[in-house]
């Protein structure tokens, strides 16, 4: 496979609205291909995040572009939300899934869209003990086992690396959703502006959050 030299590419890299978590239907992957094609775009990146984004776009064609590819809109936000959710094909797609992964991360997507939190938000959902999705080094991580799920909080994988702490285990489908909100609504009160979770757990009692997001009364 031969690619354009980096010098001879312009300076423009931008994130194509969808695919949902890395997964697209052949159609959907052909539209894109197509549209790339119409509008010169030299290269297609998949990003870490599970997206695809062009390289080498003119900006002037982002809104004709948008507008062609009809398909939802979930470009990244930046700073107070969710930064993206990963998840991995999950129970179904997967012979060793243990959960459904992929609905699960549509479902955070969509429930959890109002959050405001006080920094970058990265989540990361797999459907077994495996991890694919890295769910131990998410701030957010949730991984599915044979009796339900595991929920993972303050993780980090960048250059001041942390495990996140298990917060709860074998939680179905909505008992993991309401925890999620619960611990990010716990962050949100009580961290500092722009600290991420792994820096936020390193001064926070696992005790008082465990008890404060378990037991929502005392919240
Ligand atoms: S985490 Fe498990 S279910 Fe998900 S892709 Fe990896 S092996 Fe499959």
């Amino acid at each position: 496979m031969k690619f354009p030299a980096p010098d001879s590419v312009p300076n423009t890299y931008q994130v194509v609205p969808g695919p949902e978590m890395g997964m697209v239907t052949p159609e959907v992957l052909e539209n894109i291909a197509s549209i790339a094609r119409e509008h010169d775009i030299p290269l297609i990146k998949i990003t870490s995040a599970q997206r695809l984004a062009f390289v080498g776009m003119d900006p002037a064609e982002q809104e004709i572009v948008n507008a062609k590819l009809g398909i939802p809109n979930i470009k990244p936000t930046k700073g107070n939300g969710l930064t993206y959710i990963q998840a991995c094909p999950g129970k179904g797609y997967c012979k060793y899934g243990r959960q459904h992964s992929f609905a699960l991360g549509k479902r955070l997507q969509e429930e959890l869209v109002d959050i405001i939190l006080p920094a970058k938000t990265k989540v990361g959902v797999s459907g077994c003990p495996m991890n694919c999705c890295e769910s131990y080094i998410r701030d957010l991580g949730i991984f599915g086992k044979k009796k339900g799920w595991t929920l993972i909080f303050g993780g980090n994988g960048g250059g001041n690396p942390r495990i996140g702490d298990v917060i709860a285990k074998h939680l179905n489908d909505n008992e993991v959703l309401g925890l999620a909100r619960r611990v990010l609504e716990f962050y949100a009160s009580k961290a500092r502006n722009l600290e991420r979770s792994a820096r936020f757990m390193e001064h926070t009692s696992l005790t008082e959050l465990k008890e404060a997001v378990l037991n929502p009364k005392s919240i």
